[in-house]
C-alpha cells in the first residue's frame, strides 16, 4: 500500500479500489496526468536549481531535490506503508546521511490547496520520518503562476497525522470488499483515468447523475423523494416532480420539464425540441451568407491561446472542400503580429458572421480588439457577428446525451474526428511537448485537431439549419 493509493482513496474510494484491484485494461491514458508530470518536473528541478536526482543514491550525495524515492515502514499497527514521494527537499538538520534532512514536497496545478495534497505530505512525512531517522514538521506546497514558482509550507501537526492514519485504515479496510460505488459528485470523473469504464455501469444502472443539469445534491435530493433511477425520472408527472423541487424557487417547474425531458431523450435516443431559440433567427438569416468557423486551443494555466483556426465557408451546404481552413499560430503570448493578422482575418469578410461553439471565442477576440485599441462601434459590430452555437443548442434542443460539449453534441451528430481519443487536453499535451522539442509533427498534431474541431462545429451548424427546415 503506498501514498497514491490513498491520494486516489481521498479522491474517490472507488478510483482506490479500481487503481488496486481493478483491471488494467478499462484504464485510458490521461492527457492532463501527462501535462501534470511534464510540469512538476520542470518546477522541481527549478526549485533545486538543477540539483535534483533520483533514488537512495541522491539522498545519500545530499541532493537537493531528489524524485523516484521509494521508502518504507510501519506506520499503524501492524500495517507497513510505502510512500513515493513527488519530491524530496534537502533542508537544514541531521538524518542517518549526515548534517542535513529532506521534507516532502508536493505540486498543485490549480489555486487550491486541497486534503489530497495535504494528506500526501503527511503521510509521506509519517514514514519519511523513521528511514530517514529525522524528524519532519514542514511539507511544502509548491505552484507555478505566469513563470513564478509559489511555495506554500504546511504544518504537519499532529491532528493532520491522526486524520491521515485513520483514513489509511480506512483505505485498507475498503480495499479487502467488493468494488465500491460510483462517485456521487461525477464532476470528480472528468480527468480519472477509470471514466470510461465507470461511464458505462452508470449508463447501464440508469444513474441521475447522468442526466444534464443533475449533480450529486440533486440526484440524493431525488432518491430521498423516491425517484431512483432515469427511468423514474422520465415516468415523472411534470408537475408533482415541479413541486418536489422547491431548492430550485420559481424555477422548480422549468427544471421538472427539463428533467423530465432529458431523461426521455437519453432513453429514447430521440432529441425533443423546445424553443425557438433567438439565436437561431439570426443563424437562419444569414444561413446563405458565407461564414467563419472559429475555434481556439489555448493552455489555461498560462492563460495563452496558442491557435486560433478559422474555417471559411462561402456556403454552409457546398462540399467542405471548396473551402478553406486557416491557421494562425501564436506561438509568444501577446505576440502583436498574430493579433493584427487575427483582427485582419476576421475584417477580411466585415460582414461574415463567425460561427463558434461556446463563449471562450468571443471573449478571447473581444480582448484581442481592445488589446489592439479598436474603435468602441467597431468592437460593438465585431462583437455583433458571433453566433454561439452552443447557446442555440442548449436553448432549443434536448439531445440523447451526457452533457452539452462540443465533442459529445458533434460526436452524436456523426462527426468523427480524425485522431483517435484527442480532446483538448491532449492538444494542450502535444503543444507542451512541441515547447520543449520544438519538433514540428506537435503543431501538426495541434492543428489537423482544431480543423476538426471547426469541422464539428461546422457539422452542428447543419443539423440545427436542416432540422429547422424539416420541422417549418
Ligand atoms: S470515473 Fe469517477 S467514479 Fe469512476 S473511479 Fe473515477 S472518479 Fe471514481
Amino acid at each position: 500500500m503506498n501514498n497514491l493509493y490513498l491520494k486516489s482513496f481521498i479522491r474517490c474510494k472507488r478510483k482506490a479500489w479500481l487503481d488496486y484491484r481493478g483491471h488494467k485494461s478499462h484504464k485510458i491514458w490521461s492527457p492532463h496526468q501527462s501535462i501534470e508530470i511534464i510540469n512538476r518536473y520542470k518546477n522541481f528541478y527549478k526549485l533545486s536549481k538543477g540539483d535534483l536526482y533520483a533514488g537512495t543514491k541522491a539522498c545519500k550525495k545530499g541532493s537537493s531535490g531528489v524524485i523516484g524515492l521509494k521508502a518504507k515502514s510501519k506506520v499503524i499497527k501492524n500495517l507497513k506503508a510505502e510512500i513515493k514521494p513527488q519530491l524530496l527537499k534537502k533542508v537544514s538538520g541531521h538524518s542517518k546521511w549526515g548534517d542535513y534532512k529532506y521534507i516532502p514536497v508536493v505540486y498543485k496545478l490549480g489555486h487550491r490547496t486541497t486534503k489530497e495534497h495535504l494528506f500526501d505530505l503527511a503521510f509521506c512525512s509519517i514514514v519519511l520520518e523513521s528511514y530517514q531517522k529525522s524528524k519532519v514538521d514542514k511539507g511544502l506546497v509548491v505552484s507555478n503562476y505566469s513563470n513564478q514558482i509559489n511555495i506554500e509550507k504546511i504544518d504537519l501537526n499532529l491532528r493532520l497525522r491522526k486524520k491521515v492514519l485513520n483514513t489509511f485504515l480506512n483505505l485498507n479496510e475498503y480495499l479487502k470488499r467488493s468494488i465500491p460505488d460510483i462517485t456521487e459528485d461525477r464532476k470528480k470523473c472528468t480527468l480519472c483515468s477509470w471514466q470510461k469504464f465507470c461511464d458505462t455501469e452508470a449508463k447501464n444502472n440508469g444513474y441521475l447523475t447522468d442526466i444534464d443539469g443533475i449533480g450529486s445534491k440533486t440526484a440524493l435530493f431525488l432518491q430521498k423523494k423516491g425517484i431512483l433511477n432515469i427511468k423514474e425520472l422520465a415516468d415523472a408527472r411534470e408537475i408533482d416532480l415541479g413541486e418536489k423541487l422547491i431548492q430550485f424557487k420559481e424555477q422548480k417547474f422549468k427544471k421538472a420539464s427539463k428533467f423530465i425531458n432529458q431523461s426521455k431523450a437519453y432513453l429514447s435516443g430521440i432529441p425533443i425540441r423546445i424553443f425557438e431559440s433567438e439565436n437561431i433567427s439570426y443563424l437562419l438569416s444569414n444561413k446563405d451568407s458565407g461564414f467563419f468557423i472559429f475555434d481556439i486551443e489555448s493552455n489555461p494555466d498560462e492563460r495563452h491561446d496558442f491557435l486560433y483556426g478559422f474555417l471559411e465557408v462561402n456556403n454552409l451546404f457546398k462540399n467542405i472542400e471548396d473551402d478553406f481552413y486557416y491557421p494562425i499560430l501564436n506561438l509568444t503570448k501577446n505576440s502583436k503580429k498574430s493579433n493584427q493578422e487575427i483582427i485582419q482575418k476576421l475584417f477580411s469578410k466585415k460582414y461574415w458572421p463567425v460561427l463558434h461553439y461556446g463563449e471562450t471565442e468571443k471573449v478571447a477576440i473581444l480582448n484581442l480588439a481592445r488589446q489592439l485599441d479598436l474603435d468602441v462601434k467597431e468592437i460593438e459590430i465585431l462583437k455583433s457577428r458571433f453566433i454561439d452555437l452552443h447557446l442555440i443548442v442548449r436553448g432549443s434542443w434536448i439531445l440523447p446525451i451526457r452533457n452539452y460539449s462540443l465533442k459529445t453534441v458533434a460526436n452524436w451528430m456523426g462527426f468523427k474526428w480524425k485522431q483517435k481519443n484527442v480532446n483538448g487536453s491532449k492538444a494542450l499535451y502535444w503543444w507542451i511537448q512541441y515547447k520543449s522539442t520544438l519538433n514540428d509533427l506537435f503543431l501538426k498534431k495541434i492543428i489537423k485537431y482544431n480543423r476538426d474541431d471547426c469541422l464539428a462545429t461546422l457539422q452542428i451548424a447543419k443539423w440545427l439549419i436542416k432540422k429547422h427546415e424539416k420541422i417549418n
